[in-house]
């Protein structure tokens, strides 16, 4: 698999990802996608075990930022309720909103980890610009069409990479 594709790290959920040793080895800001990484697919709702990695992850030390390449309403209410800056309609892979999200933060690429679902948005664009990647599984199957058929070429990658 191309380096710009692999993942620094893989786990199955942001819950098993510890903020703490994150911290420990040098980041200062985690970039989060938000769409099936932190939230489900289309989800209005910020769920209070999120809430809570939120200020674990505070805790540690780390500022955070969401970028989606998703926008709208609906963006700007779950980072009202989170309380964490979003920017929105990232076009990822794109490295610009990825270091807009750096200047906010007041990070740099080598103190910056990238959390995301998809490989060829989130963990594409976060290894352009050097930073950490995190890829997760996405936490519903349902997603735009596009994307379904996206994953079955994710798929046939990470099964090479094991
Ligand atoms: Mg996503």
């Amino acid at each position: 698999m191309h380096r710009w594709l692999r993942p620094t790290l893989r786990t199955d959920s942001i819950y098993d990802i510890d903020v703490e040793g994150l911290a420990a080895r040098g980041i200062r800001g985690v970039i989060l996608d938000l769409d099936n990484t932190i939230v489900p697919w289309g989800a209005h709702e910020a769920p209070q075990m999120l809430v809570a990695w939120i200020r674990r992850a505070r805790g540690a030390g780390l500022a955070l930022c969401i970028v989606s390449n998703n926008g709208g309403d609906r963006v700007a209410a779950l980072s009202g309720v989170l309380g964490v800056p979003a920017l929105t309609g990232a076009m990822k892979p794109r490295r610009r909103a990825l270091r807009r999200a750096l200047a906010l933060m007041g990070t740099t690429a080598d103190t910056t980890a990238l959390i995301g679902d998809q490989l060829f948005t989130d963990v594409l664009g976060g290894n352009r610009l050097g930073l950490q990647t995190i890829l997760v599984r996405p936490q519903s199957a349902q997603e735009y069409p596009l994307t379904r058929l996206v994953r079955i070429v994710e798929r046939i990658m990470l099964r090479g990479a094991q």
